[in-house]
């Protein structure tokens, strides 16, 4: 068996020692003769599981019991839709930041039930940019301000808070659990996690309590946050093998030393990988230095008749998944916390070769 190097954006790579466990684990969990795929939830074998899934997150996140922590369905995209229906309350408004496609996606979303005010657009840089604070202009009557911290597409990264009077919320889908965040200033944290916490199926919602109960009275009774608040996300059946292995990576994570020793291995990937390229006139990024994103590398090749060659060759190499989103071209790596170093060494060594057998 071999194992490739893959640089998906989501559904992304998973550590190989989870993926093992769960491979070992799969027809008879933990000496009870059935795969967790077949056991009811609301089992005490996967209440135990979601449990310490939740206690684990916790833990890695700082969580304090101020919050709710849900494990809903639907992917970060339904989010788009439960965050103006969960806080919009009688305000009717919503502060939402653009920097790029994730940002535009949710906008577009909550402005079927909200007053969207824009409060700031970096789409004049072709979102290579973060607008800086000073110049949001924010509603005074917003219930909330929206943002994404990270762009999985345009790779770019917020590494500052927005600070506000109004609840902050923030699709962290592609960027939670790549390094520590301070979860107390946010009013709802969302993420699908097919990027950086698991298998697609599962989504994960992390609510300030104070902010439940204001849900629009339209709201479907799965999109209303209280519902699984009151149910400990099993109101209906939950993804139960998405939670299952969302718990491992939980484990695998505490056992590399929790986000700050990923943190330091996700930045010295990234600056590996941004070095190499600001290095090679060959290779490119667009976007501002300090807005560079950690998990997500789009580069462009100076000259894109070659990006069909790049793509196949790397492929031949064990290197997968390098193309760029449809919406810029070029090529993206994304590097998220599952994606070794030595993929990361891998992927370089051979944009150099690439670059020597064109010149
Ligand atoms: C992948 C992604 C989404 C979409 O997630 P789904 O779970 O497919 O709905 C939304 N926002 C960001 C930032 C993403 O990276």
């Amino acid at each position: 068996m071999t194992r490739v190097h893959n640089f998906c954006a989501g559904p992304a790579a998973l550590p190989e020692a989870v993926l093992r466990q769960a491979q070992e684990e799969m027809l008879d969990w933990q000496g009870c003769g059935l795969s967790i795929m077949e056991m009811s939830h609301r089992s005490k074998e996967i209440v135990s599981i979601a449990e310490k899934a939740e206690s684990d997150l916790r833990e890695l996140l700082n969580i304090s019991d101020d919050y709710a922590v849900l494990f809903l369905q639907g992917g970060a995209s339904t989010q788009f839709s439960a965050v103006p229906l969960n806080l919009l309350g009688d305000k009717g408004a919503a502060d939402y930041v653009n920097t790029g496609q994730w940002s535009k996606k949710a906008i577009k979303e909550a402005s079927r039930y909200a007053d969207v005010n824009v409060a700031a657009s970096s789409e004049d840089t072709n979102f290579s940019t973060i607008p800086p604070f000073e110049q949001w202009k924010l509603n005074p009557q917003a219930a909330y301000l929206h943002y994404t911290p990270n762009e999985t597409i345009g790779g770019v990264e917020f590494f500052w808070t927005p600070q506000v009077d109004v609840p902050l919320v923030t699709d962290m889908s592609s960027t939670i659990l790549s390094r520590p965040i301070e979860v107390e200033k946010y009013g709802v944290i969302y993420a699908g996690a097919q990027k950086n916490i698991g298998p697609a199926g599962l989504t994960i919602v992390i609510v300030r309590k104070d902010l439940l109960g204001q849900a629009q009275s339209v709201t479907p009774t799965m999109l209303n946050y209280q519902t699984a608040a009151d149910n400990d996300s099993m109101y209906n059946t939950p993804p139960t093998y998405a939670l299952y292995l969302a718990g491992l990576v939980f484990q695998w994570l505490k056992a590399q030393g929790g986000l700050s020793a990923m943190e330091v291995i996700n930045r010295r990937k990234a600056e590996k990988l941004y070095g190499y390229i600001d290095n090679s006139d060959f290779y490119a990024n667009p976007v501002e230095i300090q807005s560079r994103s950690l998990m997500n590398v789009p580069f462009t090749l100076a000259d894109d008749s070659l990006d069909k060659a790049f793509l196949q060759q790397s492929e031949e190499a064990g290197l997968l998944n390098l193309k760029g989103h449809r919406s810029v071209g070029g090529m993206r790596a994304s590097i998220y916390n599952a994606v070794s170093e030595q993929a990361v060494d891998d992927l370089i060594a051979f944009m150099a070769n690439f670059k020597k057998t064109q010149s």
